[in-house]
């Protein structure tokens, strides 16, 4: 399919795409797809203060109420759905099955954060008092920065806007500036269901197209009163101090380094269709992708040599032909660092199956490649940093506590797993002396987290959580009320102050 049709197809115009200082490529042949606008970091206080004025109508509107603008949300993406996907596989370089998968996840996100409109509840509390009543309440925030990454570049959008929008707060989103047609898209679907919802406060939804310099500014406004950040730990490293000195609250979703342990009673039939999509699907670059597998010794025999084989006969190929299983990176820095620490795992003792370019004649200004399973002697430096890339490692073990352990023994915390048929190992994986990380899966791979659970990680993974569950709290301030209905004054404590 031409890619002018994609464009067209998801709403975009020459305005769109013309004219502007930030150029966009595809990174399936590194052609290029237009230059579009962006803001200065100058003009954020400007954008920080309409939102800070819609919130001030917003936050008026009853919840159940806003739940509508976010069902018609949905239903634009319904509509929309297969030519957002096909955007998303253009921009990002996913698979197109990705490219709807992702759509598909909005759709999700919108109808849950619609019936939570309806769910916003407080706890009522025993007070000690005679005659008082206790109870929790929720109320709006205030303005929502978004800060996306390329690699969900409109889902991670969808997950906090969506929930934003239902809390009663409005939305600055700022995407990865390797993915602007895609947010400009997003927000074009947006724009239509405000139009049919009607009395929407201007400025509710507001999309700066920029750098990290319009990020930083964001981060630094007094009036943002939450950021939430999605990208690498290098960012969040610079996001959160920022957000934390003007006493803002920050929700950080960064980079993971995500494990599974392979145990002696695994199905291995069923692990290995898990390793290899979660490993090599996204090329890769999924926060959740499996970079690092830990094989029972009594089992690597039979396990690994089918692994090499699939990662070397897996199709790598333009994401939008069907029948590909692996798109290509998000372009050519993404290779270097890819292939460097190839050579630092070789460096490290490593035995490196796969890995190199492909399709180079076909795609020279592309970055395709082949992935990578690497056998390593032990859980060396560069096994322990998250490489954005289709780069498994795998290591050997005997002893469970042992693998759990290594599995833990990084610096991030964000997704987990183990394949094992005995009880008392995988109840022990999910124990507070299993896995550390935010999310530990049994007999399912690392990645592909369903909206429904909080999703999210620990350490330098950043320790927030979106999406599902009660992660809405994170997008309102609670009150804690105290009622007193008699006609005495106790005093809590039973503190006596007679006047
Ligand atoms: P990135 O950190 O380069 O950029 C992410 C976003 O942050 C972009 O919009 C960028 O402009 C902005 N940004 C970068 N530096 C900033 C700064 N100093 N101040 C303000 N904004 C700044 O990440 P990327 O390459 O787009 O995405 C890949 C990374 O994102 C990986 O590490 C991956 O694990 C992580 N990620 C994490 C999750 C999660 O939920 N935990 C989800 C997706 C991606």
């Amino acid at each position: 399919m031409a890619f002018e049709d994609i464009l067209r197809g998801a709403g975009l115009t020459d305005t769109d795409l013309r004219g502007g200082t930030l150029p966009v490529r595809t990174p399936i042949d590194g052609s290029s797809l237009g230059e579009v606008h962006e803001i200065l970091h100058e003009q954020v206080p400007a954008r920080v203060e309409l939102a800070e004025k819609a919130f001030r109508a917003w936050r008026t509107v009853p919840a159940p109420r806003r739940g509508e603008l976010v069902r018609l949300l949905g239903e634009e993406l319904r509509a929309h759905k297969e030519a957002l996907g096909k955007l998303v596989s253009l921009e990002a370089g996913k698979i197109l099955q990705e490219g709807l998968g992702e759509v598909q996840e909005m759709i999700d996100i919108c109808d849950f954060a619609t019936g939570l409109s309806r769910q916003l509840y407080g706890l009522t509390i025993a007070s000690e008092r005679p005659g008082h009543r206790m109870m929790e309440t929720w109320h709006p925030l205030g303005p929502t920065a978004v800060i996306s990454a390329f690699n969900f570049p409109v889902a991670v959008w969808a997950w906090n806007a969506a929930l934003a929008l239902v809390c009663g707060n409005p939305v600055l989103w700022k995407p990865s500036e390797k993915t602007p047609l895609t947010a400009m898209a997003t927000a074009k679907l947006l724009d239509r269901a405000i139009a049919r919802f009607g009395d929407a406060p201007e400025g509710l939804h507001q999309l700066l197209v920029g750098g990290v310099a319009v990020g930083d500014a964001l981060a630094s406004h007094p009036k943002v009163a939450l950021v939430s950040a999605t990208g690498s730990t290098r960012m969040g490293r610079a996001v959160a101090p920022k957000v934390a000195a003007r006493f803002g609250r920050s929700l950080l979703e960064l980079g993971g380094n995500n494990a599974m342990i392979v145990a002696p009673s695994a199905d291995l039939e069923l692990a290995s269709r898990a390793i290899v999509f979660s490993a090599v699907g996204t090329c890769g670059q999924r926060c959740t992708s499996l970079r690092r597998l830990f094989v029972h010794d009594s089992v690597r025999d039979a396990l690994l040599p089918k692994l090499v084989a699939a990662f070397a006969s897996v199709r790598v190929g333009s994401p939008l032909e069907g029948g590909t299983l692996v798109g290509p990176l998000i372009d050519h820095a993404a290779m270097e660092r890819m292939h460097a620490a190839l050579d630092r795992a070789r460096a490290e003792g490593g035995t490196v199956h796969g890995g190199e370019r492909v399709l180079e004649s076909d795609a020279p200004r592309a970055a395709y490649v082949r992935p990578a399973i690497v056998e390593m002697p032990r859980q060396t430096d560069v096994v322990r940093e998250e490489t954005f890339a289709p780069i498994l490692y795998v290591l050997g073990y005997r002893d469970l506590e042992a693998a759990i352990a290594l599995q833990n023994d990084v610096p991030q915390g964000l997704s987990s797993s183990i394949f094992s048929n005995d009880v008392r190992e995988t109840e022990l994986f999910l124990s507070s002396a299993g896995s550390d990380c935010g999310i530990a899966n049994v007999n399912i791979g690392p990645s592909g987290a369903e909206i429904g659970g909080a999703f999210g990680g620990e350490k330098e993974t950043g320790g927030g959580r979106e999406s599902g569950s009660d992660a809405w709290r994170a997008y309102m301030r609670r009150a804690t009320n105290t009622v007193n209905y008699s006609r005495d004054l106790p005093l809590a404590q039973g503190i006596r102050f007679d006047v």
